[in-house]
């Protein structure tokens, strides 16, 4: 009994040793720094080097997803009166500066008689405005992911993203085909709806010409 007590006390110990000498693995994301003067995450040459060597390492099937998330001071629910507007992206971007998401935080002055759009106020009010869903994922990014960096603006995280978290990450699962090498490549970044059909996001009911507001 003894003696095969301790043949199994040797045969963990080797399983042991033979985990130990495979190497660590690769982490599965690459971060993109971000401008301090523009607030927008950059793709530098580290970041390039890391998407290969993650792609070289990954040999199952995944997906790339980039995630900007903000500091933990400011990733908190909000507590004012939040709104959430759902519209196309080429009309999200005549309003959001450029961008296909943003928060506009409202501020009210003068004893309520008065109001703004500041961020820098009592901020009461905040309308997150953002594209459908399939819109967002099309963008290699998470709804909830973009809710959450959103809803920083609106707990008055500065537009420039300062001490903000911006990444690639590499999860397993089904391949999409997509290769942020190449969609990335050469800077600067393409436009991340370019190329997608307005026919892949539901057109707005009433929206055609000449009906009511
Ligand atoms: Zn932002």
């Amino acid at each position: 009994m003894r003696a095969a007590a301790l043949i199994i006390a040797a045969l963990f110990l080797t399983t042991g040793a033979a985990q130990a000498g495979v190497p660590a693995p690769v982490a599965r994301e690459c971060p993109t720094p971000i401008n301090a003067e523009t607030g927008k995450p950059e793709i530098t040459r580290a970041t390039k080097e890391c998407w290969e060597r993650v792609m070289r390492s990954a040999k199952l099937g995944g997906k790339w997803v980039w995630n900007f998330s903000p500091p933990a001071e400011y990733d908190k629910p909000y507590e004012g009166l939040l709104m959430f507007q759902r519209q196309k992206p080429e009309d999200i971007k005549k309003l959001c500066a450029g961008q296909f998401a943003c928060a506009m935080v409202i501020s009210t002055y003068n004893d309520g008689k008065q109001w703004a759009i500041s961020q820098t106020g009592n901020r009461v009010g905040c309308i997150i405005l953002l594209p459908p869903d399939n819109i967002i994922k099309a963008a290699r990014q998470e709804p909830k992911d973009v809710i959450r960096h959103e809803t920083a603006h609106c707990n008055g995280w500065p537009p420039n993203h300062p001490n903000g978290h911006s990444k690639w990450e590499w999860v397993s699962g089904q391949s999409d085909g997509f290769d942020p090498r190449e969609y990335y490549g050469p800077p600067p970044p393409r436009d991340p709806f370019e190329g997608i059909p307005s026919t892949s996001y539901p057109a707005r009911p009433g929206s055609g010409p000449g009906s009511g507001g």
